[in-house]
């Protein structure tokens, strides 16, 4: 269901997914709620909707329920000093969920966490920076522990690699190589793979570099 989880406010759109049993984990809810969906939405009225909603360019910011599943699958390679690559970054809006969920002051490996959105509309690369300055994100960007840069996020970037874990929101027809490559051993991918419909695969690599493919679900 797409809309159940709509809230008058962020913390109500991110509680009302955890009642849902849409989050299922504590260190989710924390990090969702830390971020407000309204510094990264066009047009801030619909900012609690659980639906997608556009942000021009031919771009939609996903509905929060598809973000936290995302995460879901995800948090047990999201920690202090992992690195995560956000293909699609859009908004920026996935990339601050996941560098909250990387950050924990009192971590010694905290200083190591970076994400890196790679987003291939430059305009929206620069509309998701601010969004993260508006955010409170703005000190992270200037340490480089969040980069958000313009490009053909198909082909990752190694040069930052390789990541613990990859979130592909940019559906891609087959599965990207060079992402598959870029995986830490070990490491997990979120991506939706196909053309008309999609199927969405979690990517795992194993501490010995052996890769292994599971579909988790379908969508349109
Ligand atoms: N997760 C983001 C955006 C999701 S929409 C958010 O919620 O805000 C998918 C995004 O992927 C769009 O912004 C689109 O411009 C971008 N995209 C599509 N193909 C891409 C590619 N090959 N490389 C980088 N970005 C791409």
């Amino acid at each position: 269901m797409a809309w159940r989880c709509t809230g008058a406010t962020n913390a109500e759109l991110i509680a009302n997914m955890a009642k849902a049993d849409i989050i299922h984990s504590d260190r989710v809810t924390a990090a969702m709620t830390k971020v407000d969906r309204a510094n990264y939405v066009r047009y801030a009225n619909d900012a609690y909707e659980d639906s997608p909603q556009t942000i021009g360019y031919g771009a939609t910011i996903s509905a929060p329920h598809m973000h936290a599943h995302a995460v879901e699958y995800l948090l047990p390679f999201l920690k202090p000093g992992s690195r995560v690559l956000d293909v699609g970054s859009g908004s920026g809006y996935l990339s601050a969920v996941l560098y909250q969920l990387l950050e924990d002051p009192s971590d010694p490996r905290n200083k190591d966490s970076k994400v890196v959105g790679i987003e291939h509309v430059s305009e929206l690369v620069e509309w998701s920076v601010g969004n993260l300055r508006k955010d409170g994100l703005g000190s992270a960007l200037d340490k480089g522990q969040i980069k958000m840069i313009a490009g053909d996020g198909r082909k990752g970037l190694p040069e930052d690699g390789p990541y613990d874990a990859i979130h592909v929101g940019a559906a891609a027809p087959t599965l990207p190589k060079g992402l598959v490559e870029q995986l830490a051993r070990p490491g997990r991918m979120f991506i939706p793979v196909g053309t008309r419909t999609q199927q969405v695969l979690q990517i795992d690599k194993d501490a010995d570099g052996n890769v292994t493919e599971k579909p988790l679900f379908d969508v349109l």
